[in-house]
């Protein structure tokens, strides 16, 4: 199609603000999809996505939509995902479109999300075109919605499209102010091939695919095309565009958004980020990639059966193909054997991950309790970087300690602007500003250890707020902190894999708060099982898991059988996750209980 013709562009939001709906009006509303095939939420595809209501990967969609000019427009359509963990993707996606429909609730208005995703827009100098979603409720307020965009973002919202994304209230609105404010993508079919791979997965049947969109030039198959970066060479068996099933099509021009396959069969080869140009005639320069991502949040990934270790490794190789913010190296523990120490963006990667590796792959784990990084200075000056409890130099090295600090920004309603505060101090963070957005709500902005972050602050902020808290962070800098190393013993061995970093203040209350988790977690074995919580050589707290009465059972015999089966049952749930630890079996609940004390 002449790139005249072409709009690629985005939806952004903030978390459940409407925009995979939309996406979805949008596709029914072109005729992509016949309603018959049409399911809510058609893009987001993982079972993972659909059961938790939300958009994980970031998907794209080819409409065609005859404009009341008469032409008929190609429409690629980026739907990306709302939340923290996952601006990475968002990002990726946005540096292959000209603009973006920014979704805003209309009850709820401008949250964290929406600005951080706006920023992001505006680094890719992006046409955005403000949608205020939900009208169709009665709470909608899309007069002070437009108002608080013009006042923190500073857009203007004379032109803003008043919609219900379940309705169907302004959709032909939204498509035309695409077609008329997007601008087309500058394209020229006759330069050297250039090609942004901003996405990729593995195909069975295909091997890899790689999500591109075409800068310069065009692709067709039989064609040998090059990889910039790792100079890989392939030729092109299928080309196409999704709608939003892959379908194959004979070319792909310049500006369009489409996949390529070819003999690409090993996942190192394809570089999210990286330029595909023709090996016979290549470009010059290649696109400017991806400013890298590193990971904030570490943890260790073992198998339950220690002989689907390969699998594991294969599962991860697999799933960081689409997925360049994960990161994996093997690493051992004593108590859990051979795993990985992998690394995420936040702990709702982590979780997502961890499912995807146990459904998509079949896979028993178990996870260790997330770390961020710590720079351990020691006393010989050298530097180290630790992001695994574990491997936390002894005390008597150790100069000085520094850890991760965010900013954390936090949008609530005024009344709960005390409970923010106190959260947020009761996680050492710092008082930053605090501006109101409008009459009744704020911006809170504290400087605030990652670590703090990563455990429990989201989840304190949205129950002491009854939900309205919205969160977004970045990483500022490193700060020196009194930390140690908790350690627990179980039946008077130390558990590398329980051990954790905490502030020195609480280490006393944390210990005694784990070790009674710890004895409510722990099944009671033939044996009484001491748990013991210490620093250094100072055992700060001790529980005992008591030795099992034999006879659980017995009580039921003759009596309520459906009670007896029902305790059995619980018995095997329990026993699927369990890791012998030395002499005693541990389920994976203990390793993640520091997460679940105060
Ligand atoms: P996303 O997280 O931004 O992709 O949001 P979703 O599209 O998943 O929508 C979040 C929730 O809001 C879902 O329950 C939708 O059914 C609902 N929703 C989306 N748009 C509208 C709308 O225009 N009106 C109403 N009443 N509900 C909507
Ligand atoms: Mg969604």
């Amino acid at each position: 199609m002449d790139a005249k013709h072409i709009r690629n562009f985005s939806i952004i939001a903030h978390i459940d603000h409407g925009k995979s709906t939309l996406a979805d009006r949008l596709i029914e509303y072109t005729g992509t999809l016949t309603e018959r095939e049409m399911e809510a939420q058609v893009l987001d595809n993982m079972d993972l996505e659909r059961e938790r209501g939300i958009t994980i990967k970031a998907q794209t969609v080819r409409l065609h939509y005859k404009a009341k000019d008469g032409e008929i427009y190609e429409l690629n359509l980026i739907d990306t995902p709302g939340h923290v963990d996952f601006n990475y993707e968002v990002s990726r996606s946005l540096a292959a479109c000209e603009g973006a429909l920014l979704v805003v609730d209309a009850t709820q208005g401008v949250e964290a999300q929406t600005l951080a995703n706006v920023y992001l827009a505006l680094e890719h100098d992006l046409e955005i075109i403000p949608v205020i979603n939900k009208i169709d409720l009665p709470s909608a307020e899309p007069e002070m919605v437009k108002q608080e965009i013009e006042d923190i973002i500073g857009l203007d919202t004379s032109d803003a499209v008043l919609a219900s994304a379940k309705t169907g209230i302004g959709i032909e609105d939204i498509l035309e102010q695409i077609v008329q404010k997007i601008p087309a993508p500058p394209a020229d079919n006759d330069k050297p091939l250039k090609a942004l791979i901003f996405d990729s997965y593995f195909d069975a049947y295909k091997g890899v695919i790689a999500h591109i969109r075409v800068v310069d030039g065009m692709i067709k198959p039989g064609m040998r095309l090059k990889m910039m970066a790792t100079g890989k060479e392939f030729e092109v068996t299928d080309i196409g565009c999704f709608r939003p099933a892959p379908v194959n099509i004979n070319m792909l021009e310049s500006g369009e958004v489409g996949f390529v396959a070819g003999s690409l069969k090993n996942v190192r080869d394809v570089r999210v980020g990286d330029t595909i140009t023709a090996a016979n005639n290549p470009a010059d320069e290649a696109l400017p990639g991806y400013r890298g991502v590193t990971p904030m949040v570490y943890c260790g990934l073992y198998p339950v059966d220690s002989s689907d270790y390969e699998n594991l490794k294969d599962a991860l190789e697999k799933l960081q193909l689409n997925d360049a913010a994960l990161t994996f190296e093997p690493e051992t523990s004593i108590a859990l054997g051979f795993g990985f120490r992998c690394g995420f963006l936040g702990l709702l990667h982590m979780d997502v991950i961890q499912e995807r590796l146990e459904r998509e792959y079949k896979l028993k784990l178990i996870t260790t309790a997330p770390s961020v990084i710590y720079h351990v200075y020691k006393t010989n000056k050298e530097m180290v970087k630790i992001d695994n409890p574990a491997s936390m130099p002894p005390p008597t090295e150790i100069e000085h300690i520094e850890e991760p600090y965010v900013k954390a920004t936090v949008i609530v309603p005024n009344d709960y602007v005390g409970p923010v505060m106190e959260i947020s101090q009761d996680k050492r963070g710092v008082f930053k500003t605090m501006d109101y957005l409008d009459v009744n709500r704020v911006m809170v902005v504290y400087h605030i250890p990652l670590s703090e972050i990563i455990y429990d602050y989201f989840d304190k902020l949205k129950s002491a707020t009854r939900g309205y808290a919205s969160l977004d962070y970045e990483l500022t800098d490193y700060q020196p902190s009194k930390l140690v190393k908790l350690d627990i013993l179980l039946n008077g061995e130390p558990v590398d894999a329980l051990s954790t970093i905490v502030h020195v203040d609480r280490a006393a209350s944390r210990g005694r708060q784990l070790a009674e988790k710890l004895k409510n977690i722990i099944p009671r074995q033939m044996f009484e099982i001491p748990i013991q919580a210490a620093v250094g050589n100072k055992i700060i707290a001790r529980e005992n898991v008591r030795a099992m009465r034999k006879d659980v059972l017995a009580k039921c015999y003759g009596g309520d059988i459906t009670r007896k089966r029902k305790l059995l049952e619980k018995q095997k749930e329990g026993k699927k996750r369990m890791k012998a630890v030395g002499s005693v079996e541990v389920p994976q609940e203990a390793f993640m209980a520091i997460l679940k004390i105060d």
